[in-house]
Parts: C-alpha cells; structure tokens; sequence
C-alpha cells in the first residue's frame, strides 16, 4: 500500500487521544496556489482545533475507545453525538484533503481515472466546469467530492459542514474544502477562482486513481 493510503487507513484505525496528522509536504509547497499562511493557519490551527476538541468531547464518552471510522459512521445519524461527529469527520476530512493536492498537481489526468472522467462527464473540461459549479453552489461551508460509485462509475458530490460520504458506501476520490478558512486569505470571497486553481495546479490525481482500488 502506498503511503499516502496507508496514512488514512492509519488514522482511520487510531483510537483518542488523537494526534495531529502531519501535513504530507512543507507549509510553503503549494504557494503560490495557496500560500504559505493558508496551510500554516488551516493545518495548525483548524485541523488541530477538530483533533483538540474531538479528545475532550470522546474521552469520557462510549467512543474513547473506538476508531475514528467507527466514530464516524456511528456519530453520523446521532443528534446527541453531533458534535462528536462533526469534529471526528472534519479530522478525517481534512487529511483526505491534504492528500488531495500536491506540488505541481492539476491539470488533466491520464490513465483509468481520466478514462472514467470521459465517461461520466464527456470530456476534461466538461467535468471542470460540474466541479466548480457545483462548489460554488454549496450554500455556506462544506466539501466538493469527485466520489466513484459502485453501479454509476463517477459523479460530483457536495455535503454540508462537516458532512461527508463514507457512510453511504460512496467512495472519495479527491476533494475540496468549501469552507472560507481553506481560501480566503488568498482568494477572499473568490471561491470560484480557489476551485479552478484547485483543479489547474492543485489535484492530485495519482491519489484519486489510487482510491479507486481503496477498500472502504
Ligand atoms: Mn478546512
């Protein structure tokens, strides 16, 4: 298993407390695209703000010695454990979205994945545009997901919050955080422009493809 999938299913598989993933590469590798600032303040500050509060609320809880994907899927439909899942899911989410950009990513991907991209969406930019579009249209704070459903090959997803796919047997490809904190140092209000960035410099597509054979 390669590294990047054998660090989620690591994390996946860690019980409370909880430690702060490390960022997959330097603070300053994804600037100008996003700089330096963003990740510094998303990483050690946001991400590590879900991990803190995720410690306390599971610690005298049921789940202080459960994993974190069991947290997840077991939080997921619970409103007395919302919180516990908001910030179970938004740990994971956010190491997902690490891994989902790289140094000189973007651009159009070749092999099965831009195969199957073909295939669901017609063509490179036709999938472009649906990415963006409907990141752009997710009202308030969440995530857009590039998903491979079983039956459907690929489609375009977006959830709300901290809301995410892996209990409904969907799986995650790559993905974009929607939340302000991810662009608005850099891009303000421009969501649209952080997206398409995203998509032209930013997407690793050798982990999406990699997903593809992840067992959920
Ligand atoms: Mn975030």
């Amino acid at each position: 298993m390669t590294e990047d999938l054998a660090e989620l299913k690591k994390l996946e598989h860690q019980t409370a407390p909880f430690a702060l993933p490390e960022l997959p590469y330097a603070y300053d590798a994804l600037a100008p695209h996003i700089s330096k600032d963003t990740l510094e303040f998303h990483h050690r500050k946001h991400h590590a703000a879900y991990v803190e509060k995720l410690n306390k609320l599971v610690a005298e809880s049921e789940y202080a010695k459960k994993n974190l994907k069991d947290i997840i899927i077991e939080t997921a439909e619970s409103a007395k454990d919302k919180k516990i899942f908001n910030n179970a899911a938004q740990v994971w989410n956010h190491e997902f979205f690490w891994f989902s950009m790289r140094a000189d990513g973007g651009g159009k991907p070749t092999g099965k994945i831009a195969d199957m991209i073909n295939d669901a969406f017609g063509s490179y930019d036709d999938f472009c545009t649906k990415f963006v579009d409907k990141g752009v249209e997710q009202f308030g704070s969440g995530w857009v997901w590039l998903i491979a459903d079983k039956d459907k090959g690929l489609a375009i997803k977006t959830t709300g919050n901290a809301d995410l796919l892996m209990a409904s047997g969907e799986k995650a490809l790559l993905t974009a955080d929607l939340w302000e904190h991810a662009y608005y140092l850099d891009y303000q209000n421009r969501r649209k422009d952080f997206l398409v960035t995203f998509l032209k410099h930013l997407a690793n597509w050798d982990f999406a493809e990699k997903n593809l054979s992840r067992r959920s």
